[in-house]
């Protein structure tokens, strides 16, 4: 998922090829929240190549995966890597696996999302080391976006996989439901450890300086921030109003995601003892102020 509005529009091929070792395929499943698709990688060098993430499970998707693989010089499904419980990342493990055998699929165990695999998974967490031909991906535990979520650092290029954490274009959502903005801030500072070159993003095209888009995501977070706690400062004290002025410039039809992550923010905020709030446990209905 990521931020709607600037990633309406934006079209990137249905098949590509980012590096000898890294081919994508789209996912067929544009949107408000997953701008041009989600890219699925074909990753590796040989005959067998291992597939990061697996679209949404649309029909439309299994003739690009296919023309993906002709591309990799008529490669073959080693084994299936998603990187989270979200349904455009692993809607299309149990159509893929019906296409192409019961492959094995590896991911961090999240089971209420998982079922919709219809499979067993192979539990895999940080640290963990995933080989085909041509290719190491090591595993980087990034929550924040989702509890479950792997990043996945491609030892040969020192390039990450980074999955819905950041986007080719666009912010990622913290949702409310299993989002954690203090968690995503520290897994963004954890990726910077590894002084990733390129980012291959779950949406949005290849980004070519991973360490300035780091940096930026993780100034963007912290502006916000800043205005919020300007913001409630100067008296504001909920959020629509809070919205209304850090937002003033964008247009109304983005306020209700604005909402959720400025709650996102003030959650933080609460939890480092910076904020409180009064007269309701949700925080789009509670009144904030500063401790
Ligand atoms: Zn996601």
């Amino acid at each position: 998922m990521a931020q709607p509005a600037v990633m309406l529009g934006l079209r990137l091929p249905d098949v590509d090829v980012w590096s000898e070792r890294v081919a994508v395929a789209l996912g067929q499943n544009p949107g408000a929240f997953t701008g041009p698709g989600t890219n699925t990688y074909v990753v590796g060098t040989g005959r067998e190549r291992l597939l990061l993430d697996t679209g949404q499970g649309l029909p439309a998707y299994l003739p690009v995966l296919e023309r993906a693989l002709a591309a990799a010089g008529d490669a073959r499904l080693s084994e299936i890597v998603v990187t989270h419980g979200h349904g455009d990342h692993l809607g299309g493990v149990r159509s893929i696996r019906e296409r192409y055998g019961p492959l094995r699929v590896s991911k961090r165990p999240w089971p209420a999302m998982d079922a919709v695999m219809g499979c067993e998974v192979n539990a895999i967490d940080d640290g963990a080391v995933i080989e085909v031909e041509g290719a190491t991906l090591r595993a980087v535990h990034a929550p924040g976006h989702a509890e479950d979520h792997l990043c996945f650092v491609l030892e040969q290029e020192r390039a990450i996989f980074s999955g819905d954490n950041v986007l080719g274009i666009g912010t990622t959502v913290i949702p409310a439901q299993g989002g954690d903005l203090g968690l995503y801030l520290r897994s963004l500072e954890r990726l910077r450890e590894e002084r990733p070159i390129a980012i291959y993003p779950a949406h949005g095209p290849r980004i070519a300086d991973g360490m300035a888009k780091l940096r930026e995501y993780i100034d963007h977070r912290l502006e916000r921030e800043r205005e919020i706690l300007a913001a409630l400062a100067d008296g504001l004290e909920r959020v629509p109003a809070l919205v209304r002025r850090i937002y003033a410039a964008y247009p109304e039809a983005l306020h209700a995601a604005a909402a959720s992550s400025v709650a996102s923010h003030l959650k933080k905020l609460l939890r480092e003892g910076r904020v409180e709030s009064t007269e309701s446990a949700d925080p789009l209905e509670a009144r904030w102020r500063l401790r």
